[in-house]
């Protein structure tokens, strides 16, 4: 009898454990081929407006998390297969040279990876081949949510009234035991290097890289975090820093899927029962929960999602393609200190927080009134954690055009400004331009008179921009 082989096709579950597809190939098959390709399509074409449809930071997380994936396969005598090409031609041309049995993969969703989806399972239909979807992407199975994915709660509140606490999260998968390799021969190519990928060494210089790709350095970095700010003796944490928020820096690990999100949820919610850390616990599972919230209501509103009408259907005023003002934006040229800090951290480094991501969508449709789909295809070209749920499900709600959006969406840049930076640190490290300013005018230089300017030898316009806004308002 022929023995069965299951090629695994990865994408963005770059790991080992509590990986669904790997684990069901292992489990049905004698043999398993895994096989990650470049999609040459996401680093020669641009997006609509004319980015890059991956950063420069991004791919070069995912080359590394490619590299380590291929090494823990290593360990294991089973080599990865990595191609450069169009993905389900290459996935359909190994498969029918080594005549697997099935192809395995995680289910995506979104319009662009069904597209390739549906074209590979297609074309492996043609040879009587069957492409096998698992559902370990997300933090709940969808089968075991209370309602069926078009009748999901169109705002947070609701989704998690009905989910949280009432349905459990599986356990996440350990990493299958015994893999053994397929022994054909199937050529592999070398992983690309940044260069190969077209990049450019401008591109590559102008950038700080704080993340290193990978499952082994997710699963550090979780490790580390739950060491510092869980394990500590809970009598010793004072009541107030156990309420400070805090944040993990997983999601470029989730979103390459270098770490599962039921990982993540299973190391931190051990601590939900603890009185001192249940509220920071809190506050991170709600982060995942809010993940999975966004990846259904993009099933369930689909290319919706990714229109100016939103998943409301609704029609933003005022807003326009001014490509003028957003290169203002983009540039970090406002002259309002806290919007362009956080402009200058992004391009920097491909990640900003919450906070810094919300201030920015903001104020590029309440003040520049830009198109929010060109600041949401901006920050899919350079966020680090990019994920098409997450980016475009979140400006849907800042743009007023997703359910959860707020009526009232006026924002006070300064006051935002003085809450998150009250010493103006934060400030003063990105735009060292305005370091000499003193505390009180830290967040609107504008406001000092001409001679506080000239005794600090600051000249707005020329050594930091006026603002580009009305800022009166905001006293
Ligand atoms: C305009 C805008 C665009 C965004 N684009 C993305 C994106 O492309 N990719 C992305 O992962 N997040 C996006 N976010 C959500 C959020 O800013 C990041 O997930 C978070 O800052 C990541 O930091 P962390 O891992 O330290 O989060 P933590 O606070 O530690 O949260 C844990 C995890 O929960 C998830 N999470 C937390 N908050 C949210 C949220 N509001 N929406 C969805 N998931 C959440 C993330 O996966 C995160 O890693 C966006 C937010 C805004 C306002």
């Amino acid at each position: 009898m022929r023995i069965k082989i299951g090629l695994v096709w990865f994408r963005h579950d770059l790991r080992l454990a509590d990986n669904m597809a790997l684990t069901e190939a292992t489990n049905q098959c004698d043999v398993v081929l895994p096989v990650f390709v470049f999609d040459e399509r996401m680093f020669n074409e641009k997006s609509e407006y004319g980015f890059r449809k991956i950063g420069v930071q991004r791919a070069k997380f995912l080359i590394e998390s490619v590299a380590n994936l291929k090494k823990s396969f290593a360990e294991r005598n089973i080599e990865l297969i990595v191609r450069f090409g169009k993905t389900e031609e290459v996935v359909y041309s190994i498969a029918s040279q080594v005549r697997s049995t099935w192809v395995y993969c995680n289910r995506e969703r979104t319009p662009d990876e069904e597209k390739i989806q549906d074209t590979l399972e297609t074309k492996l239909w043609q040879i009587g081949q069957e492409l096998r979807y698992s559902r370990g992407k997300m933090l709940y199975h969808t089968g075991d949510l209370p309602f069926p994915i078009r009748h999901t709660p169109d705002t947070y509140a609701a989704f998690y009234r009905e989910v949280g606490k009432i349905v459990p999260v599986r356990k996440p998968l350990p990493i299958p035991d015994k893999i053994l390799p397929y022994m054909g021969n199937v050529p592999s190519e070398s992983i690309p290097t940044l260069e190969e990928l077209g990049y450019t060494k401008d591109e590559i210089e102008g950038h700080v890289f704080t993340f290193k790709g990978g499952e082994f350095t997710g699963l550090k970095m979780l490790d580390d975090f739950i060491k510092s700010h869980f394990k500590v003796k809970a009598l010793g944490l004072k009541k107030k820093k156990a309420h400070k928020v805090l944040v993990t820096h997983m999601s470029p690990y989730l979103n390459v899927g270098c770490v599962s999100p039921k990982t993540v949820y299973n190391a931190i919610n051990k601590f939900m029962g603890n009185k001192y850390h249940k509220n920071r616990a809190n506050c991170i599972v709600h982060g995942l929960m809010r993940r999975d919230y966004l990846k259904l209501i993009e099933k369930k509103y689909k290319e919706k999602v990714f229109e100016f009408g939103g998943i409301r259907n609704s029609n933003p005023v005022g807003l326009s393609d001014d490509m003028e003002k957003f290169e203002i934006w983009k540039n970090a040229l406002t002259g309002v200190p806290i919007v362009d800090a956080f402009m200058r951290e992004l391009n920097t480094t491909g990640f900003i927080s919450f906070e810094g991501r919300r201030i920015l969508s903001q104020f590029l449709i309440e003040e520049l009134k830009v198109n929010w789909r060109i600041g949401a295809e901006y920050f899919q070209s350079v966020l680090i954690d990019y994920n098409a749920c997450s980016n475009w499900g979140n400006w849907n709600i800042v743009a007023g055009v997703g359910y959860d959006a707020k009526e009232d969406r006026y924002c006070n840049f300064i006051t935002k400004s003085k809450k998150l930076d009250p010493k103006g640190e934060y400030i003063r490290k990105w735009i060292p331009e305005l370091s000499p300013v003193k505390d009180n005018f830290i967040h609107e230089p504008d406001k000092m008179s001409k001679e506080q300017l000239e005794e600090l030898h600051i000249e707005l316009g020329e050594d930091y921009p006026g603002p580009v806004v009305n800022t009166d308002r905001w006293v």
